[in-house]
């Protein structure tokens, strides 16, 4: 089992990770934000401010890591992701991997299908590479590894992008985080995992909290993956009330040691910004979601688990603790 988790800065050891947020965003942009000439172009020094004032929000509500999952092809940018860590001392685990088949970039590996390419093991081959030699020529190391389904059926690219960060994971010991898209698919994903031997802990489905469907919500758990509700103030795609009301079932049902929370905040938005959204701050789980699930009977413990030990036990392999 692992016993650190490598930050954009360095390996970290995972018990000093304390409170993670697990899905954040330094930078994202959809491919092809950048043929739009009329959208805003960031000045470096404006995104760096914005990072610093975002860090300390987090920090003064008590959150001391966070993970950017933003896959190789949504713009990230790891290097500016390590001068906001260096500059601000807070660590950031960035990730690999690649996004689904309808939002993501995948031209490329559609090409070296349909020229001869083994492209399962050639994006392993590239997750690998990222996670162990660093991402270009920056020498800065990914942690975790990212994949994605979108709302229809897995389709057969995705599929490939599965099967290559299970080889990778078992590869580097690294856990995979995904995304799913109006809260299904999980247990597809699950089933994805399965067939590549990755064990179940390894692995946190993304964005569950997209659905209130709590009888999805327990199949996740039984499925022994962590489940992520981790879009906390996103009230366009869910409302928070029923993100609490769902956690709080699965809370009650013994199921705190499988959650892991965030907002999926993005901070330096590239492209047309969204429409302002005032409780989609990285800082609103601490200050007004963990007060709404207290007043429905979570205590400090099922709050401990989500924030702290769940992240250290995801990054460090442990089996999962029995339910309840
Ligand atoms: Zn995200």
């Amino acid at each position: 089992m692992p016993a650190t988790v490598e930050t954009v800065t360095g390996p970290l050891s995972i018990d000093l990770l304390g409170a993670t947020l697990i899905h954040e965003h330094v930078v994202t942009g959809m491919p092809g934000w950048d043929t739009d000439p009329n959208a805003p172009r960031w000045k470096r020094h404006d995104m760096m401010q914005i990072a610093k004032d975002k860090i300390a929000e987090m920090q003064d509500a008590g959150i001391r890591s966070m993970v950017d999952p933003c896959p190789s092809d949504l713009a990230r940018d790891i290097e500016f992701s390590a001068e906001v860590s260096q500059a601000t001392g807070f660590p950031i685990v960035a990730a690999a991997g690649l996004y689904n088949e309808y939002f993501g970039l995948n031209a490329y590996w559609k090409m070296r299908g349909m020229t001869g390419g083994d492209v399962v093991q050639e994006m392993a081959e590239a997750f690998i590479t990222e996670l162990t030699a660093g991402v270009g020529a920056s020498g800065v190391r990914p942690g975790i590894i990212k994949v994605a389904t979108g709302s229809g059926a897995v389709t057969d690219y995705e599929r490939q992008v599965f099967a290559a960060a299970t080889l990778a994971a078992l590869e580097t010991d690294v856990p995979i985080i995904t995304h799913t898209d109006d809260g299904v698919l999980g247990e597809d994903q699950q089933a994805m995992f399965a067939e590549g031997n990755l064990p179940a802990n390894r692995a946190m489905v993304g964005h569950s909290c997209g659905t209130n469907d709590h009888d999805y919500h327990w199949r996740l758990v039984e499925g022994g993956t962590y489940v992520g509700f981790d879009r906390f103030g996103l009230e366009a795609v869910n409302s928070d009330q029923n993100r609490v009301e769902s956690m709080l079932k699965l809370i009650e049902r013994g199921a705190s040691t499988r959650l892991l929370v965030a907002h999926d905040t993005v901070w330096c938005w590239l492209g047309r910004p969204f429409p302002p959204n005032a409780t989609w701050r990285p800082s609103r789980f601490c200050q007004d979601i963990v007060p709404m699930l207290k007043a429905g009977g979570a205590t400090d413990e099922h709050i401990d688990h989500v924030l702290v030990q769940n992240p250290r036990r995801y990054f460090a392999g442990e089996p999962l603790p029995a339910l309840g």
